[in-house]
């Protein structure tokens, strides 16, 4: 049973660099925007440490740290940054669009940015979760500059995670590449890449069986799980390199999306197929997936909304 409607002139669902920055320009613009920040506001930058490649900040600064700020620049100018979900929406028909809140309350948006991101997907072994943040990471651009001259593991084989080995390289010591078969699912040029890099060693049909440490990353088992052969490396970062999941399950039947779930936007905007419908950060954005990507496309669907909403009111 649905609670009383609200209209709202600019929704904003989700609260990493892409929605709080779509947040800034829509309140800067007099479109009151009201954000739904999600369970764990933030997003994805508040479970890494150290943010060193975000312009503005020489000395770097902690993700949770700037996440706080983003949210503190949307409020000063007046977002309306509510904790919770949208967990259902209905773009049938025309704007304004009706959508669910925390499973009952009903609310129409004159237009919606989404800006929901997307999730690392990670192995599922204990001690991967009680060392992220420790040496295991999912982001060799965000982290890897950390094991500066160290020796590390990267889990993965599909192009991801050949380029994350390839990045990685050029700083660490060693990379090893830990390949659950005995083939990458990458294309041929990346593969060609990793396998003639001196400083990354590929360990085919091997699967992760603890990733050791106390209080940080210092090592991995491996188990060949062909010869059985158990393998203790010595190590400081660890990484996972085994594919996103986009936070777009709501939108399914009603946006367009590749077959992985990425939504679809028309090229050089944030428009989906939708009109009044936008879409910015990872959650449309499979290959560059930098907070400082995701925040200058925030941008970009904050004034595709106002221009939308310019052009409407001028029928
Ligand atoms: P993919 O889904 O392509 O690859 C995931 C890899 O992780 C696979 O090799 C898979 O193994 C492995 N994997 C999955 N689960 C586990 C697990 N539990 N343990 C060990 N290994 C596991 O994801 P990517 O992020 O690499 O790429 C996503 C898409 O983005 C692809 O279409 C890719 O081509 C594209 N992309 C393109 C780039 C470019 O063109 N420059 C750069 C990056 C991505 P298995 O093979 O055995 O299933």
């Amino acid at each position: 049973m649905s609670e009383i409607i609200e209209h709202i002139e600019c929704l904003i669902i989700g609260s990493g660099p892409a929605g709080y920055t779509a947040a800034i320009y829509a309140a800067r613009a007099d479109m009151k925007p009201i954000m739904y920040a999600g369970m764990q506001p933030g997003g994805q930058l508040t479970i890494t440490t150290d943010v060193e490649n975000y312009p503005g900040y020489p000395d770097g600064i902690m993700g949770p740290e700037m996440m706080e700020l983003f949210r503190k620049q949307a409020e000063r100018f007046g977002t309306d940054v509510r904790y919770g979900m949208i967990t259902s929406v209905d773009f049938n028909g025309k704007a304004p669009f009706k959508v669910i809140a925390d499973e009952s309350k009903e609310l129409l948006a004159d237009t919606i940015i989404i800006a929901t991101g997307a999730s690392a997907k990670w192995l599922g072994i204990p001690s991967e979760e009680k060392l992220n943040g420790r040496g295991v990471s999912a982001c060799a651009v965000c982290d890897g500059f950390f094991f500066k001259g160290k020796e590390v593991a990267i889990v993965g084989a599909g192009d991801t995670a050949c380029e994350e080995a390839s990045y990685l390289a050029k700083i660490c010591s060693k990379v090893y590449m830990i390949v659950r078969r005995n083939e990458f699912r990458a294309s041929k040029a990346m593969q060609h890449r990793v396998l003639n890099t001196h400083n990354i060693e590929v360990l085919f049909n091997t699967e992760t069986d603890e990733i050791l440490g106390e209080e940080k990353v210092s090592g991995a088992r491996f188990k060949n799980h062909v010869t059985g052969e158990m393998t203790t490396v010595d190590l400081s970062g660890f990484f996972v390199a085994i594919g996103h999941h986009p936070n777009t399950d709501i939108f399914k039947g009603f946006l367009e999306m590749d077959e992985t779930g990425y939504l679809k936007t028309t090229p050089g905007t944030s428009k989906t197929n939708i009109e009044g419908v936008f879409a910015c950060g990872d959650a449309q954005d499979k290959v560059y997936r930098q907070a400082v990507t995701a925040a200058g496309s925030g941008c970009i669907a904050a004034l595709d909304a106002e221009r939308y909403l310019a052009a409407k009111a001028d029928y």
